[in-house]
């Protein structure tokens, strides 16, 4: 056993399906890590850092969908969907949900090792964010749990303030602007709305800095919107706590 292709992450519930899938990939040198529910899958995917995920859309605790979606909340690693639904919308769904690619059952294991080395070779494209846990200075973000610290405690988030906080960790660095959070954390009918961004805005830097009025997270870009700060090393390497 070599298992040195890649790491697989098998989220399916018909004993028949993984028993085929088991003999299938580890003689093909993978090493496969079984579930058989959403949730012991979504951990897995937590735990373990697989290369691959396939998912069944059937499952007997969550929808698959919603456990791809859980996913994509912090994963980019490549998911195929495994399902016995044959209609079109639900590969569309699917798809634009965040699935990489879909398998219709019953498929051949030659069809299988196919599209799972495609999407190896596409995450080795991806520089992605692989990691569930965003530390910056005394804020830790663990967007897998969707629980917030500041130092040990944790800091309780509104539903629209973590989503608020998630995708500005998700796009740390980046100036996002105040439209485009609208149209992401609120939706698309909210996208001139922006004093909805400030208040929030406000709220979370309430909650989250030391001193609210001097932001050191949240940075203001005046006129344009907002940035969270990524430059972990500028704490750590100088050491420059500017006197102010
Ligand atoms: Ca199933």
């Amino acid at each position: 056993m070599t298992g040195d292709k890649g790491l697989i992450l098998l989220i399916e519930d018909e004993p028949q399906m993984r028993r085929f899938l088991k003999v299938t990939l580890q003689s093909h040198g993978y090493i496969l890590i079984e579930t058989s529910t959403g949730q012991e899958g979504l951990t897995q995917a937590t735990t373990r850092n697989p290369d691959v995920i396939l998912l069944d859309l059937g499952l007997p605790d969550l929808d698959g969908l919603e456990v791809l979606g859980r996913l994509r909340e912090w994963s980019h690693t490549p998911v195929i969907i495994l399902s016995a639904r044959e209609q079109e919308q639900d590969k569309i769904r699917a798809l634009d949900a965040g699935a990489n690619d879909y398998l219709t059952k019953p498929f051949s294991a030659g069809e299988l090792l196919a599209r799972i080395r495609v999407a190896l070779r596409n995450k080795g494209l991806q520089a992605g964010l692989s990691e569930p846990v965003f530390v910056l200075d005394t804020l830790r973000v663990d967007l897998a749990k969707r629980r917030v610290f500041l130092k040990e405690s944790e800091i309780h988030l509104t539903p629209i303030e973590y989503k608020l906080l998630a995708y500005l960790v998700k796009n740390a660095g980046k100036v996002i602007m105040h439209k485009q959070l609208m149209e992401e954390v609120w939706g698309p009918a909210y996208a001139n709305q922006t004093h909805y961004v400030r208040i929030y805005m406000g709220m979370l830097r309430h909650k989250l800095e030391e001193d609210p009025s001097r932001p050191r997270f949240f940075i203001n870009e005046p006129g344009v919107g907002y940035r969270l700060r990524f430059e972990v090393e500028e704490t750590r390497k100088g050491n420059k706590t500017s006197p102010q």
